[in-house]
């Protein structure tokens, strides 16, 4: 296992492969135990809890006993249960009781990531980040009872928008090459509608965007939806009319800037088994930008997709890299200090480019790789 930090929330280090808590759910109290003890032993550390499910909180809390420690916990305010099914709000008086009773079920005095749950459109996030919901996760920051605000979104201009009000340090996003290729859409199933994309389309500017804009606010994204909810793997019903592996899935998500985690949603010890073994496969079975650009119906010609099929670089040059801080700089009309700094890093800069070709030819994606080393010597001035 690999592990990304989670740089606003203290540098803590969470593993690549995370776990959603779907698969939990309508297990045995002993089954929650074998397959905490699972995750643990495959080397995950960070799970995701979207539901207030009482169950859930209550086996998963005894599952976790005396390992606390061990695990990152996002847990999702403004999720509560009535009426035996969990359901979102923006009443402040439900979400304090229902966080306060998830510590108790949980049996925990801390949740790593208050995650505000599915904030879609920009009314909603107004009046979130304008209202008591953004003072009530203050308030639990400040007091040690949440170690980061996060956000859980689908649709990348409010998810933006959030991100570059400064108030949270998480963003749970969406997160897979068909999305990528959308435009904002507040209902995530339309996105896998084969009419949206009769007309053909390249990569949702939006969504390139937003990753970067993450990158730059140091703002960790948790991804959910890698596998479209298992449609990007199955041929049928994957809008590319091809499916990809769960591998070049992960592999997808892992390469977008700013990207920490994906969350699967693992059912069984069999499907962690699966996610985990990503770190066996080989570069041709995570290899997703060459099955993205043998897909007629789409145009990424010219987008960096940051895949670093072009590596390696004659002289040592991380392409993706590079071609990541110059879209940032060039989406923000400015060179952003903490992208300098990013830059200053690498340890080999667009001014060593040589022009020799060589990456350009590797680039599935047609891109004028030496114009980009020419672009960011220039805004950078090496
Ligand atoms: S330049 Fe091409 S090959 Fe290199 S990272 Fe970007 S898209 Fe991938
Ligand atoms: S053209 Fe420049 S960036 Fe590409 S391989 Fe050659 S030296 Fe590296």
């Amino acid at each position: 296992m690999e592990y990304r930090s989670i740089k606003r929330c203290g540098n803590v280090k969470v593993s690549e492969i995370s776990l959603g808590c779907e698969g939990f759910i309508g297990k045995s109290e002993e089954e929650y135990k074998i397959m905490l003890d699972k995750a643990l032993a495959l080397g995950i550390n960070f799970i995701d809890m979207y539901t207030p499910n009482p169950t859930f909180r209550i086996n998963f809390g005894k599952a976790m006993k005396g390992r606390r420690e061990k695990l990152v916990i996002q847990s999702h305010l403004c999720s509560v249960w009535e009426n035996d099914e969990y359901l979102r709000t923006r009443d402040i008086e439900k979400t304090k009781a229902a966080f306060e009773e998830g510590l108790k079920l949980l049996d925990t005095d801390y949740i790593d990531i208050g995650m505000i749950h599915y904030v879609d459109s920009e009314e909603d996030w107004d009046r979130i980040a304008n209202g008591e919901i953004i003072e009530y996760c203050k308030e639990l920051k400040a007091n040690g009872k949440i170690r980061a605000i996060g956000l859980s979104s689908h649709n990348p201009v409010v998810a933006r928008k959030a991100v570059e009000s400064g108030l949270i340090d998480v963003l749970m996003f969406s997160v897979n090459a068909a999305y990528d290729l959308q435009p904002a859409n507040e209902d995530c199933f339309v996105l896998f509608e084969a009419d949206s994309y009769k007309d053909g389309m390249g990569v949702d500017p939006d969504r390139k965007l937003l990753y970067e804009v993450c990158e730059k606010e140091n703002v960790a994204i948790n991804v959910m939806k890698a596998f479209g909810g298992g449609d990007m793997l199955d041929a049928s019903l994957s809008p590319f009319g091809v499916a990809f592996n769960e591998y070049q899935c992960i592999e997808y998500c892992l390469t977008r800037p700013s990207v920490v985690a994906v969350m699967a949603g693992c059912h069984t010890i069999e499907e962690m088994e699966k996610v985990v073994s990503y770190y066996q496969a080989t570069k041709e079975e995570k290899d997703y930008a060459s099955v993205l650009a043998k897909i007629e119906r789409f145009n990424f010609s010219g987008n960096c997709m940051y895949c670093g099929h072009c590596a390696p670089c004659t002289v040592g040059i991380n392409v993706a890299e590079v071609n990541k801080y110059l879209n940032l700089c060039l989406a923000q009309g400015m060179v952003p200090e903490t992208v300098a700094d990013h830059y200053k890093l690498l340890e080999h800069h667009a001014s060593e480019c040589i022009e020799c070709g060589r990456c350009e030819s590797n680039c599935p994606f047609g891109v004028s790789i030496i114009e980009k080393m020419r672009k960011a010597k220039e805004i950078f001035g090496y």
